[in-house]
């Protein structure tokens, strides 16, 4: 057996290194488009976990796969069919380590699932904008790596704008602590912001700060028929300019 396989299981325990058994869970995409081979399912449980885990792959040369909850449309979670790729789940990961109701913040874990962000966001009276169908599945590490968009996207921004900071694991196995709630940061270099979207390429997002909104009062619906696509464009910059003063994307 490769001994990296027991010193891994040596840094997250036995049961959080899967080797046999039906995997295809964690080896296919959820399209079934294609099927790899992993050399191991890791399953970490916290950042220093993480860090371990990139370490021991780092010095022995062993490519990572991070993965949240596979449901993304480019098959980038899903490793390649070599048998030398250690897929690193991140689904373990999922605390919420706390909601910050003076700043209208929320730090999570990576593995945390959108959808239990939004109720635990609205439980405590707020809104967490980010929504799109593979809520009850995909997770807020992936939603970040992929830097995704979802049916608010207009109002709220992609991903990256409802971030204010993140703690990641680098590609030597360190642990960049950027986990800040700060709105007006402008000191140095946008880490942060390197490595939302670049899916996982630069390190490994163990968690992150994302911004909170008040729950909106009313919502109202509307059905509006629209002669041509200048004219959609022209409605929507309307809605935007009668969008109520004070609501959330105006600040
Ligand atoms: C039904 C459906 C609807 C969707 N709607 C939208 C939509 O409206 N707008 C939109 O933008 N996208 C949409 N998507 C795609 C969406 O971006 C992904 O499903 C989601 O963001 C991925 O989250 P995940 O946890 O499943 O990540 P995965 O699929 O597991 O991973 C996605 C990528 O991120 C990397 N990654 C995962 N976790 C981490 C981490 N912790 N750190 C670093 N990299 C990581 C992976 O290696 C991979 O490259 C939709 C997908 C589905 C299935």
């Amino acid at each position: 057996m490769n001994p990296l396989i027991e010193q891994l299981r040596a840094a997250v325990g036995p049961a959080n290194v899967l080797v046999d058994g039906d995997l295809s869970g964690y080896e296919m995409d959820w399209r079934k488009r294609a099927r790899g081979k992993a050399l191991a399912v890791v399953r970490p449980a916290s950042t220093q976990e993480v860090a371990a885990v990139v370490k021991l792959c780092a010095a022995s040369g062993t490519p990572i796969v991070p993965q949240g909850g596979n449901t993304g449309m480019v098959v980038g979670s899903t490793p390649d069919d070599s048998g030398r790729e250690v897929v690193l789940s991140l689904g373990r990961l999922n605390r919420i380590r706390g909601i910050d109701e003076g700043n209208l913040t929320m730090t999570v874990e990576a593995g945390c699932i959108l959808q239990v962000l939004q109720e635990k966001a609205e439980a405590a009276g707020f809104l967490f904008p980010l929504s799109l169908a593979a809520e009850g599945s995909c997770t807020i590490g992936g939603n970040l790596g992929t830097n995704a968009g979802g049916t608010q996207v207009v109002r709220y921004g992609n991903t990256r704008e409802l971030c204010l900071g993140l703690e990641v694991v680098t590609a030597q196995g360190e642990v960049w602590d950027g986990l800040s709630g700060l709105r007006k940061d402008n000191t140095g270099y946008d880490l942060r912001n390197l490595f939302i979207g670049s899916e996982g390429t630069l390190g490994i997002i163990t968690a992150a700060t994302m911004k909170l909104y008040p729950l909106p009062t009313a919502t109202l619906t509307a059905w509006a028929a629209v002669p041509s696509m200048e004219a959609a464009v022209k409605f929507l910059g309307l809605a935007h300019r009668h969008r109520a003063r004070g609501s959330p994307a105006s600040r």
